[in-house]
């Protein structure tokens, strides 16, 4: 059956989206083809605000509205300003702020290093890192970076970087899930490892 385009137009767009395959695409178009207008309409109205009123914070590189220059964890006065702890995505700042157990700042480095996909240290945020770490008082640096290959290999890059500064470098503690993403720590185990986080050998 040849479908009408803008139904293969949407089908193939949701196909593009990580986890969702050609069937589940599908269904998801019949289903919103059948389902009520106002679903649909605040659907493309959330899509196309997500690009255009958010942007990233100056200075931790999190995700913020477009209509402020620093994020509300950066904006935040009460947050410890000598503590920062250093994660890949902005999905892994949720995940540590669920946990409730921490109250410095973040930088999102926006992603890991990996010479497979020619990601190097110009691609991700490490310079704007150097430059806080060097000047804003900060006394510990957090490397929570995720338990994976290439993780790790941004942890003891960040490491060796970091050496020459007066500031203490700390990897969280293992037991995460190896090769796992932070985003799917459960709770209690990444509480756990940031607690028992451990300074770096040279
Ligand atoms: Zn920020």
């Amino acid at each position: 059956m040849i479908l009408p385009k803008p139904i293969q137009d949407l089908i193939n767009a949701l196909s593009r989206l990580p986890g969702i395959g050609p069937k589940t695409a599908s269904r998801l178009t019949f289903f919103l083809l059948t389902a009520p207008d106002d679903l649909s309409k605040d659907l493309a109205a959330a899509l196309s605000a997500i690009k255009s009123e958010t942007t990233y914070c100056q200075t931790c590189f999190n995700i913020t509205t477009s209509d402020q220059v620093l994020c509300e964890i950066c904006r935040n006065e009460d947050r410890d300003q000598e503590v920062i702890c250093v994660v890949e995505e902005p999905l892994d700042v949720l995940a540590i702020e669920r946990t409730e157990g921490y109250n410095g700042r973040y930088h999102v480095l926006q992603g890991a290093l990996s010479p497979i996909e020619g990601i190097g240290p110009d691609d991700l945020r490490i310079r704007e890192l150097i430059t806080r770490v060097s000047g804003e008082g900060v006394h510990e640096v957090i490397l929570a970076t995720n338990p994976s290959m290439e993780g790790d290999a941004t942890a003891m890059y960040l490491r060796q970087r970091l050496a020459s500064l007066p500031v203490r470098t700390t990897r969280l503690a293992r037991g995460l899930p190896v090769g796992g993403d932070l985003e799917y720590a459960d709770q209690h185990t990444l509480l756990r490892a940031l607690a028992g986080r451990q300074d770096m050998g040279d």
